[in-house]
């Protein structure tokens, strides 16, 4: 499946289930009415496609997104691959990489399941915040060489934007291409330096927590995207919402999809960022990265 000219929003979960791990039925974000009526309105303000990046063991669901994808117009791209500790389901501990990897490529190839869609991206895989742990090790190198074999691109989770340098050295050493990277969640560091050092090697970076002020307040995000752009850099990061709950909806007092349209975005233009950049982060970047 192709981009569809437009905005794309790059690391969101249509369907998402964690309530179990985390204990919150919060978590179990399945509120199909909700979404559609969310997805409607991004569709009215130019967003053409989503990666959805929920995978196995998460609750991923491609009749749900096919329907959602039905019901609003929206071109939903689908994910393989697997979370984090101690999201995993059961086969990331049973199997080797190379195991896992053949499940990813044939996601990839054949399609997920039954339903005739095939994965579109490898993500979001990820690491915990001080260390990469044993298996998410053995996914990030089922992911390179799903990677190697595909061509597909990689979206990892970072734990509050930390270990992207030790991501890019482990995919890197079994073969990754680090120009189809997008590592996630970077701007809930607040750390520039740190996020440019993961361009200079190459990585695109995603500051898709936006909105997210309990973790980091947006005038941080602002602050480190105009400088970004200001060095000529734009052509390196995406942006995004990662809804992931309930509460996060509207109709539940949440923000919301349409927060970095309607409020995001036009701080950035106020603060200097230019419409051109704005729109390399939102259409162009995606379209380079996948492919
Ligand atoms: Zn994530």
């Amino acid at each position: 499946m192709k981009l569809v000219e437009g905005i794309t929003y790059s690391h969101e979960h249509v369907k998402i289930d964690l309530s179990g791990v985390k204990n919150n039925e919060d978590c179990n974000l399945n509120v199909f009415d909700e979404t559609v009526e969310e997805f409607k309105e991004l569709y009215t303000k130019g967003v053409r496609n989503i990666i959805e990046v929920t995978n196995r063991g998460i609750g991923r669901d491609v009749e749900y997104i096919k329907a959602v994808a039905k019901e609003t117009d929206l071109n939903i791209l689908c994910s393989t691959g697997y979370y984090k500790s101690p999201f995993f389901p059961k086969e990331v501990y049973d199997l080797s990489s190379k195991q896992l990897a053949k499940i990813m490529i044939d996601e990839i190839i054949n399609g997920i399941e039954d339903s005739g869609v095939r994965a579109e991206v490898i993500g979001e895989i990820g690491t915990s915040q001080n260390s990469i742990e044993e298996e998410e090790k053995k996914v990030f190198i089922a992911g390179a060489l799903a990677h190697v074999e595909t061509g597909k691109a990689i979206i990892t989770h970072t734990t509050l934007g930390k270990l992207g340098l030790e991501q890019i050295d482990l995919l890197k050493s079994h073969g990754m291409n680090i120009e189809k990277l997008i590592i996630s969640h970077v701007d809930l560091t607040g750390d520039l330096d740190y996020i440019l050092r993961l361009i200079d090697k190459g990585a695109n970076v995603a500051f898709d927590t936006i909105g997210k002020e309990n973790y980091q307040p947006d005038g941080v995000r602002i602050d480190m995207l105009k400088e970004i752009c200001k060095r000529g850099l734009s052509d390196k990061v995406l942006m995004s919402m990662d809804i992931t709950r309930k509460s996060h909806l509207k109709g539940r007092g949440g923000i919301g999809y349409s927060y970095l349209l309607d409020n995001f975005i036009p701080r950035l233009i106020e603060n200097g960022v230019s419409a051109e950049d704005i729109k390399t982060i939102t259409e162009k970047n995606i379209v380079t990265i996948l492919n």
